[in-house]
């Protein structure tokens, strides 16, 4: 039996370059993984810890999310659970915002976030103090806008802004040390920022991660989670004049971003 039920742990395995694919689990044998893109990581984990994986939970359609998830669930007989979206295959169930994940093996359950902007069918989960946010939210930036537009993204970005400031910010790829560089071009004055790239830094030097973050951290120091700051609409101002503040800010830093 396991004992450790409802109490989360998560573990980042890297993949790629820069894609971290998190390993949930409750101290028993049984665990899920969020965003495979490869499947050989997760093995090699699985392998080593004597691991039983069960679920796949996937946020959006991207080949460096979902990538690893047919081999592993052929491997493991894992459940797949994700957006509605026929670009993601053989999923078990699909998910609507507000409906709940139960991952009964693991005595957890997230709620479902609908977050298009990224692309248009992107969820997120959350729960147990945790957000799984794929490529919607990152430490101190936010995902390209390929398929939806400035508006959706301020609207999911809202949603993401409004939980728990405790909230651990589990995003889907390490980006922070370039994410910082743009942010303190948009707000080189924000003292929070300036903190928080010193510490991005170093921990980069060391070869650390920077995720997970606080939510209430990455309020203080995310430009897109700031696009109604007078100091962000300021900025974005000097680069198109008479912008207003939330999504037509957001797009103006957006498309500075894409560029920068
Ligand atoms: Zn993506
Ligand atoms: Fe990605």
């Amino acid at each position: 039996m396991n004992h450790h039920k409802g109490v989360i742990e998560v573990t980042a395995i890297p993949a790629f370059s820069d894609n971290y694919i998190w390993l949930i689990s409750t101290g028993g044998t049984s665990c899920a993984v969020v965003d495979p893109g490869d499947a050989q990581p997760v093995v090699d984990v699985l392998n080593e810890h004597g691991l039983d994986l069960d679920y796949i939970l996937i946020t959006h359609h991207h080949p460096d999310h979902i990538g690893g998830m047919r081999r592993l669930q052929k491997l493991s007989g894992a459940e797949i659970y994700g957006p509605h979206d026929t670009r993601i295959p053989g999923q078990n169930r699909m998910f609507n915002e507000g409906e709940t994940v139960s991952l009964p093996k693991l005595g957890l359950e997230f709620g479902v976030l609908e977050v298009p902007g990224h692309t248009s069918t992107h969820i997120a989960f959350y729960g147990h103090g945790s957000l799984f946010c794929g490529d919607t939210l990152f430490s101190v930036g936010c995902g390209r806008l390929f398929e939806g537009s400035p508006a959706q993204m301020q609207t999911s970005l809202d949603k993401l802004a409004a939980l728990p400031p405790e909230t651990s910010v589990y995003c889907a790829h390490e980006y922070t040390l370039s994410n910082c560089k743009f942010a303190l071009a948009v707000e080189p004055d924000n003292p929070d920022l300036i903190r928080r790239a010193r510490q991005v830094e170093l921990a980069r030097t060391q070869a650390e991660r920077t995720v997970p973050s606080r939510l209430g951290e990455e309020i203080a120091v995310n430009p897109f989670l700031r696009c109604r700051q007078e100091t962000v609409v300021a900025a974005a101002r000097k680069r198109q004049a008479g912008v207003e503040a939330g999504a037509e800010t957001l797009a103006v830093i957006r498309a500075w971003k894409d560029s920068f």
